[in-house]
Order: structure tokens, then C-alpha cells, then sequence
């Protein structure tokens, strides 16, 4: 048996993860590290205690009820967390009236509960032409049986299911899910390998060949694309991945995603710190990427989603 996956959130009624009206579920952990990720609490395969500090009134019950005794309260009154005695085991959260703390990833339920979950929304999705997306953190690292089996029971419900993939996973994971994936939402970010090294902590070889052999299943792909100023928006960067594509895998549908940062808050609420040197690039700068790939015959690519 596999380890359980750990899920953090699944989102109802998105419109940004695939066609339609959809749920994204969520996995926690990813083999990558990208930089300007903004959700932060998908990297880690280990459930995390989140921690908004400014919420805090300083009441200190979450001192008292926490069994590691991983909580202090600090001079300016503010509760202190001690990360490395944190088991995130979740008996503070409860007791804080402040709603201060939040424990990010959960087990995820036994495949037919979440299915059964997920199928209540059923008529949004055959009403918009949605259905599930499943996403991350990277949901093609967790239990290989788990996604199995949820994917087949959604495409037996006759949900149509999409993959947000990093691409760096085996490509038997790919394959064992392939039959019932209607749609990968797969991520390109930089086609320089050191600097894909620098920003996500891995080679992009695994990511790149993977794509390519997924193009040979026909599989039915939009490429994602963050652009993140002033990492991988430069005309050199997008160039060679105007290039990647056109010589190896075609004119896929493209989104080209503005860095946002959402997530900055998120850091700070897991003791990190947000990177505060990236930005979008401006509009003349994502209009001018945009045309790049429409002077070079892609005929569909759009600017977020
Ligand atoms: S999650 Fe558990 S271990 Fe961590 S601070 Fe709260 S009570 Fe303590
Ligand atoms: S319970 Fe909440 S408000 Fe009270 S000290 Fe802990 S974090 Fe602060």
C-alpha cells in the first residue's frame, strides 16, 4: 500500500483550473521549489501549521493546550511558534477565538468518499462542460493507486478530468492515469535548464521529455506558463520556448499565467519569507509575449486561465 496523499484544499466552482465550472482538489507536496510558487503550503508532503500573527490577541490558550509545548508567548504579547517541536497535530486550532491557525493538508479520504464528494457538483460541471481538475502541489507524485482509482471512478461517473502537472514525475505515473484524462494543464517554466535549476530546485530534462511523449499519446494539452519578471519574461526566455514548442511538440494551446503575490501572506504564515524581487510583467511587456506566440501560429493563447 501506498502512502495516503494529503490534500489542502479543494476548491468549488473555480474557473481557472480547466473548461467549465470546476473542483480542483488540492494534493500537498511537489517535487519542485519554485520560487514565486503562491501557494506555499503545497510543497511540503507533510501537514503544516499555519500561523497569522496578526490575528493574534495574545490570550494564550494555544500555549496551554498544545502537547509539545511548541508555543510561547513572545514580549509583544503574540503567540511564538516553535517549528521544530510543531507536529501540526491541529489541538490548537480550535481554541484560538482569533482563528489565528489553520493546519494546511489533511489525509484525503478514501477514494469513493471523495469521489461521492465531488460528484454533488456534477450537474455544474455537465451544465458549464466542466469537471475536476486535479492539482497540487503535484498530484501525480502522491499514491500511484490512489489517482488511479480516482481518476477511473470520475471518468466511469463520466466527469471529465483534467491534470495541473509539473511534469517531473515518472512516466509511468503519467501513463497509469493517461486513459482518463481529458485535458493536462502541463507547466512549462523555463527552457534553460539552470536556470530552471536555479528557480525550482530541478532539471527541466524529465519535465520536457515527458511533454513530448505525451504530444505522441495525442494527448488533448494546454501549456501553462508563468511569467515571473524578471526570471523567465524575457524575450530570450520566451523565445526558445516559442522554439521548444514549435520544433517538438506543435502549437499547443497556451496560458500565459502573470506572477501574482497572493501568496506572500502564506509565507509569512508558515515562518517563511516571500520573495519581494518578482513581479508581473507589465501589459505592454504580456501583450508583446502574447504576440510572439501568435506571430509564430498559435492560435490559441490567452492571458491567465
Ligand atoms: S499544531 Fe499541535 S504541536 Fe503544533 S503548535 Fe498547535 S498544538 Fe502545538
Ligand atoms: S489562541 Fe490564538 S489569539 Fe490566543 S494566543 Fe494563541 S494564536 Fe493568539
Amino acid at each position: 500500500m501506498g502512502t495516503t496523499p494529503l490534500i489542502f484544499n479543494i476548491q468549488r466552482f473555480s474557473t481557472h483550473d480547466g473548461p467549465g465550472i470546476r473542483t480542483t482538489v488540492f494534493f500537498k507536496g511537489c517535487p519542485l521549489r519554485c520560487a514565486w510558487c503562491h501557494n506555499p503550503e503545497s510543497q511540503s508532503f507533510t501537514s503544516e501549521l499555519m500561523v497569522d500573527a496578526d490575528c493574534c490577541s495574545g490570550c494564550g490558550l494555544c500555549v496551554d493546550v498544545c502537547p509539545e509545548g511548541a508555543i510561547a508567548l513572545a514580549p509583544d504579547g503574540r503567540a511564538r511558534l516553535d517549528r521544530g517541536r510543531c507536529t501540526a497535530c491541529g489541538s490548537c486550532v480550535d481554541y484560538c477565538a482569533q482563528a489565528a491557525r489553520e493546519v494546511a493538508g489533511e489525509a484525503a479520504p478514501p477514494v469513493e468518499e471523495l469521489v461521492s464528494l465531488l460528484l454533488k457538483d456534477r450537474s455544474f460541471f455537465e451544465q458549464s462542460g466542466g469537471g475536476v481538475t486535479l492539482s497540487g502541489g503535484e498530484c501525480l507524485v502522491q499514491d500511484s493507486a490512489y489517482l488511479e482509482d480516482l481518476c477511473a471512478r470520475l471518468h466511469a461517473s463520466g466527469v471529465h478530468v483534467a491534470v495541473d502537472t509539473c511534469g517531473d514525475v515518472s512516466w509511468e505515473r503519467i501513463e497509469r492515469v493517461a486513459p482518463y484524462v481529458g485535458l493536462w494543464l502541463y507547466d512549462l517554466k523555463a527552457l534553460d535548464d539552470e536556470l530552471h535549476r536555479s528557480l525550482t530546485g530541478a532539471s527541466n530534462a524529465r519535465i520536457l521529455d515527458n511533454l513530448v511523449r505525451l504530444v505522441r499519446m495525442g494527448a488533448d494539452i494546454r501549456v501553462r506558463m508563468p511569467l515571473v519578471h524578471p526570471v523567465n519574461d524575457s524575450e530570450e526566455s520566451i523565445g526558445s520556448t516559442v522554439h521548444f514548442l514549435l520544433d517538438k511538440v506543435g502549437r499547443l494551446p497556451v496560458s500565459l499565467l502573470p506572477y501574482h503575490a497572493a501568496g506572500n501572506g502564506k509565507y509569512r504564515r508558515l515562518g517563511r519569507a516571500p520573495r519581494e524581487d518578482f513581479s508581473a510583467p507589465d501589459d505592454q511587456a504580456l501583450e508583446r509575449i502574447r504576440q510572439r506566440f501568435v506571430d509564430a501560429g498559435f492560435s490559441d493563447v490567452e492571458i491567465g486561465g
